[in-house]
């Protein structure tokens, strides 16, 4: 910048400042405006740029090619994003806590609850995953525990997928088209997990998907804390013997099951939990996003968390 151009600059710098005007720009970006050489860019621990408050200097926003109001709204953006993501984790921290500290309510997981190890496994633990799961899909289709859910169901719905997954789905419970098969997630709600698996990279025999409950509640009703007590060794000795890498609770029964906790799906996702030592992410059922379309986009963003525990590349998809 020649010595008149930088005094000019200078000189509407020092209006701005009388003003009160700011702009945040990187502090490359900053350094570079005040004439002096960028330092090398700094990585916070965040991974984010390290920013820096200057001076909106109007050749400054020419370069940057991006007005007051956007830097502003870029700002807010990046503010409540930062608040959302502290508030996330303060919930986290505090189910955590509370886990620990209470016992459950009725019909959830203890928290000192350490699955086979302490309890009385179902199946022969020696037995291969794949065989294991095949014994234990038979005793679930002779289990009369629930009446009202045995009155009413045409098949059990036990599990499907890889016996020895990475990844493994937990939803609530069958509904109609899922009785009718013997098979999870096969209806409406299905078919979009299946968009949400094949945009994380997987095939669905990749992955495994189960339930809470494995028999359908008449009219799709919420599981009762009584039936999800009765069906909870199953799923406890379904994730034992698959041993995932990291598990996706799909809504609230299936994350409250898992995790003892009361907390909504809004105040319990974005976060990584813990259930006996596997990561575990919680997000919204698909059934909810087929009705409220606008929250998908904070599902992909549990996905790519997802991915990134797994440590597999985020693929790219086109908007829309
Ligand atoms: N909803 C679920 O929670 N599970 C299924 O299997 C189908 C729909």
């Amino acid at each position: 910048m020649a010595a008149d151009a930088r005094d000019a600059a200078r000189e509407r710098l020092a209006e701005e400042l009388a003003g009160g005007r700011f702009l945040l720009l990187p502090k490359s970006r900053a350094a570079a405006a005040a004439g002096q050489e960028p330092a090398a860019p700094k990585r916070a621990g965040s991974g984010r740029a390290e920013v820096a408050i200057t001076a909106a200097v109007p050749d400054i926003e020419e370069e940057a090619g991006v007005s007051k109001q956007e830097m502003a709204e870029r700002l807010s953006r990046f503010k409540s994003r930062e608040s959302e993501r502290a508030e996330r984790d303060r919930v986290a921290a505090e189910a955590r806590a509370r886990a620990e500290a209470a016992p459950p309510p009725a019909g959830m997981a203890a928290p000192d609850d350490a699955g086979m190890f302490g309890g009385d496994p179902l199946t022969d633990g020696s037995l291969p995953p794949r065989e294991r799961l095949a014994a234990m899909q038979e005793m679930v289709a002779k289990c009369t525990l629930c009446e009202e859910l045995v009155a009413n169901r045409t098949n059990t719905v036990y599990g499907d997928g890889s016996p020895q997954p990475e990844l493994v789905f937990v939803g609530e419970a069958p509904g109609a088209d899922e009785d009718a098969r013997g098979l999870p997630f096969v209806g409406r709600a299905g078919k979009l997990l299946d968009k949400i698996i094949a945009a994380m990279g997987f095939k669905r025999e990749e992955v495994y998907i189960c339930n809470v409950l494995k028999c359908r509640p008449p009219n799709n009703r919420n599981p009762l804390p009584a039936e999800a007590a009765n069906c909870w060794p199953f799923l406890r000795e379904q994730l034992e013997t698959i041993k995932p890498k990291l598990i996706v609770t799909l809504g609230a029964p299936a994350t409250k099951r898992l995790m003892g906790t009361e907390e909504s799906i809004g105040r319990m996702r974005g976060a990584v939990h813990d259930y006996h030592g596997t990561p575990l992410i919680a997000t919204y059922h698909p059934a909810y996003l087929l009705r409220s379309p606008n929250q998908k986009g904070k599902v992909w963003d549990d996905m790519k968390m997802a991915l990134k525990v797994l440590g597999r590349p985020i693929p790219r998809h086109k908007k829309g």
